[in-house]
């Protein structure tokens, strides 16, 4: 975890490694004092490491990125436009319209994203599921489905990002998710015992020819609250309201055990997850072998015969139906 120190004079004798200036940051788990300017360099270079240590992306790549407007995706869209360069790949931002007009939370998001893209040069796609799937995020929470509106919420993310990246016939699609997510995520399926997506987690998602595009996380090894400084040290635009149904979110309350845990001891959440990902997940592997068919419906990957993205349309179908007739 990292703590922002208070630079200036008061810091006394303390000074950035790499140079002259006053250290401004302190990262805990390293315990490496930096000023503002080689933190970003230390930020940047360390997402660099983790997309090449994962073999991330390939030259002439083209990128997918799903940008929600929140610090994470916005502060990832920047890093990826730096690095198009230099990697010698594509980017290409994708917004999800997901009809939240609770707090106008939608309308908000995607003018930080369409402000973002336009000072990158960056042309953005947007998808309105209302528009094109009849979905709603708002019209499926009054629904009351059984399952959790965020759980919803992430299944029509992954469907769309996927069904678009097969459309725009991209190679990779990429998401901000940073260390405290991935730790969380791995805490919540270990307490689920969910040996399925035990076995399939990790930076880098492999692809299914003509039917799932293969999925990157840069920010797998990289804090959140490194994240957030170096939003703010680029005085980067980012929507920093709370979706409004996050309350409910289980993983919201799951994640304040990882920021105890870094608490206890720094650097825990990189341990775990990599450790996890290096030493467990092989023992692991064929462990639950599933069949990927083309669902019937809408012919995008499924284990089942329609995918679970269709089966829930015909679910808030079939409650619309029952409610007029
Ligand atoms: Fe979707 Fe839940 Fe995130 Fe809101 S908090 S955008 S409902 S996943
Ligand atoms: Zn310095
Ligand atoms: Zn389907």
């Amino acid at each position: 975890m990292l703590k922002h120190v208070n630079s200036g004079v008061k810091m006394s004798g303390k000074y950035c490694r790499f140079c002259s200036r006053p250290a401004a940051v302190r990262i805990r788990y390293s315990g490496l004092l930096v000023c503002k300017n080689h933190f970003m360099e230390y930020f940047e270079k360390r997402v660099l490491r983790t997309i090449r240590k994962y073999k991330m992306i390939q030259e002439g790549d083209k990128v997918l990125l799903g940008v929600s407007g929140g610090k994470d995706s916005i502060v990832l869209l920047h890093i990826l436009a730096d690095f198009q360069n230099v990697l010698k790949f594509e980017v290409i931002p994708l917004f999800i319209d997901l009809g939240i007009q609770l707090g106008n939370y939608s309308r908000i998001s995607c003018k930080v994203v369409e402000e973002n893209c336009k000072k990158l040069g960056l042309d953005v796609n947007i998808v309105k599921i209302q528009d094109e799937y009849g979905l709603s995020i708002d019209k499926i929470f009054t629904k009351k489905l059984k399952r959790p509106i965020c759980s919803v919420c992430g299944l029509i993310k992954r469907y769309v990002l996927n069904r678009k990246a097969l459309e725009f016939s991209a190679d990779k699609v990429a998401t901000g998710h940073n260390l405290n997510d991935e730790a969380t995520v791995l805490l919540q399926n270990i307490v689920n015992t969910n040996i399925d997506l035990l076995s399939k987690f990790g930076p880098v998602q492999p692809a299914l020819k003509g039917l799932l595009v293969g999925r990157i996380k840069p920010f797998f090894e990289t804090y959140e609250d490194e994240i957030s400084l170096y939003a703010n040290f680029k005085s980067l635009d980012y929507v920093d309201i709370a979706c409004p149904y996050s309350e409910d979110a289980l993983s919201l309350k799951l994640k304040t055990i990882i920021t105890k845990l870094e608490d206890i001891r720094p650097g825990s959440a990189l341990t775990m997850v990599r450790g996890f990902y290096k030493k467990i997940k092989p023992l692991l592997q064929g462990a639950q072998e599933e069949k990927i068919n083309k669902c019937k419906i809408c012919k995008m990957p499924t284990s089942t015969e329609i995918c679970s993205f269709c089966r829930l349309k015909q679910r808030i179908a079939k409650q619309i139906l029952s409610t007029t007739s």
